[in-house]
Parts: structure tokens; sequence; C-alpha cells
């Protein structure tokens, strides 16, 4: 479980996102919803430890893992992170990008691991073959994979859908979904594109201005807005 408690975050001690807080029930996927440069990524970082924070605090599964005075490395978190720009290692086969993360473990270990996310991901047979000879879905649904191969307690996903035309992010949203919870994963998604939160979310916090204006369930979102900017955002505003 993820709790974040009247936190704020910033650059040059200026804050862009504002007293935010919410939870997250472990197996849940949360969605940061909200227009460009309303601070989801300056969120998402400073859960994921690349932010110090100015005010508040962020606990993982009960355990504070950055407040004003403390900052557990980003590396010891146990969180994995997806971005939109792909980044799988070209040098490096399928199966060697899906198990980057899992060094130091034996190579049984390993090969089932990978088996197991191939499988998941609809890629099986894939293993041997390089980024480059992979669709753009392909790639991500590899990059998700790797992410998730470690079993981190949370996955941060930055738009990892952007760079893709609208009838494949159609079908891989709901796909990412399946896997997600097939794998019992908690997740964050940000995206400013409300059909992709309301189709991968439980929750969906709305942001404007580094602010939460609405924490809620989609259906909660769509038909009980408290705001005429989340109304707007989600198209039921005048
Ligand atoms: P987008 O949808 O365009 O990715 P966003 O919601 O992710 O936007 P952020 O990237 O978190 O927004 O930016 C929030 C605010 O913080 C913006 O005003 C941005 O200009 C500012 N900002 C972001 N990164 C930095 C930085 N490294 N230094 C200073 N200001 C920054
Ligand atoms: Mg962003």
């Amino acid at each position: 479980e993820l709790n974040i408690r009247d936190l704020s975050v910033g650059y040059h001690g200026q804050a862009v996102v504002h007293d935010v807080s919410f939870d997250l029930t472990a197996g849940q996927i949360g969605c940061l919803l909200g227009p460009s440069g309303c601070g989801k990524s300056t969120l998402l970082r400073a859960i994921a430890g690349f932010e110090a924070v100015l005010s508040g605090a962020i606990s993982l599964n009960g355990e504070v893992i950055s407040s004003v005075d403390y900052l557990l490395p980003p590396e010891q978190r146990q969180i994995g992170m997806v971005f939109q720009d792909i980044a799988l290692f070209p040098h490096l086969t399928i199966a060697d990008n899906i198990a980057f993360g899992l060094k130091g473990m034996s190579s049984r270990v390993v090969s089932n691991r990978v088996a197991e996310l191939l499988d998941l991901i609809g890629l099986v047979g894939y293993e041997m073959r390089y980024p480059h000879s992979l669709s753009g879905g392909q790639q991500q649904r590899v990059a998700l994979a790797r992410a998730m191969a470690p079993k981190p307690k949370l996955l941060l996903m930055d738009e990892p859908f952007s760079g893709l035309d609208a009838k494949l992010r159609e079908e891989l949203v709901p796909d990412i979904r399946q896997i997600l919870k097939h794998e019992g994963m908690s997740a964050i998604l940000v995206t400013h594109d409300q059909m992709e939160a309301f189709a991968m979310a439980d929750t969906i916090a709305v942001m404007e201005s580094g602010e939460i204006h609405q924490y809620g369930t989609p259906y909660q979102i769509y038909h009980r807005p408290e705001s005429r900017f989340t109304a707007r955002f989600v198209g039921q505003g005048d």
C-alpha cells in the first residue's frame, strides 16, 4: 500500500506539487490525470525517489520512503518504472532485456521468470530477437515485462503509450491492465488522456496546477465530478 500525505514537491524550493494526499491499496492501479505541466511527472519522480520533498511524506507498505529529512535511494525502493521513450537496450536480446533486473539470481529462476513474462505479454518465440525488429507496441510490452521482472512493490508508468498511434493504444491499454492484474501488481499511470485513465485505473487523481481536484473511482470521477474542472476534463462539463 502507498500512502501520500500532504506532499509538496518542487524545484529550487518552489513547489509545483502542492499538499497532495492520496492512498493506493495494494494491487490497485491508480492514475494521475491532468493537463500538461500540472505536475504529474514531478509527483511520480518524487514517489520513485528522484525528487526530494518540500513537505509531507510518502510511505510504501507502512515504511516512510520520503520525507523532508529522509530520502530512501531510488534503487532501494523496489519500485519499477516505465517511461514514454521505451529505451530497451538495443544490443541485448528480448530475453536479456527482460532479465536485466534479475542479476544475481540463478539462471534457472531467471529463465523461468522470462518465460512466464513472455507468455504474459504475448511474445513467446521472441526471446532471441532484438528490440529494433519489434513494433512500438511490442517494445512497450517488453519494457513493461522488464520493469515487472523483479516483482517491484509498485510500478510507475509515465505516459508509456503516448508514442503509439491511437488504434494500437486502444488495444494495448486494456491488455496492460490485464497483465498488471494477473501479476497482482500495484501501479500508477501518468496520463493526460482521460480515455486511457478510464480504461486502466481503479482510482483516478484529477490534477490541475499541482493540486488534486478529486480522487476517486472512474465512476465517481465521471458521474460525480466535484469541480467544474473535473467535469470539463472528463467530458461531462458544459
Ligand atoms: P506533461 O504532461 O507535459 O508531461 P506534467 O504534468 O508531467 O506535464 P511536470 O513535468 O511535473 O508536469 O512539470 C510541472 C511543473 O514543474 C511545470 O511548470 C514544469 O515547467 C516544472 N518543472 C518540471 N521539471 C522541472 C525542472 N527540472 N526544473 C524546474 N522546473 C521544472
Ligand atoms: Mg510529464
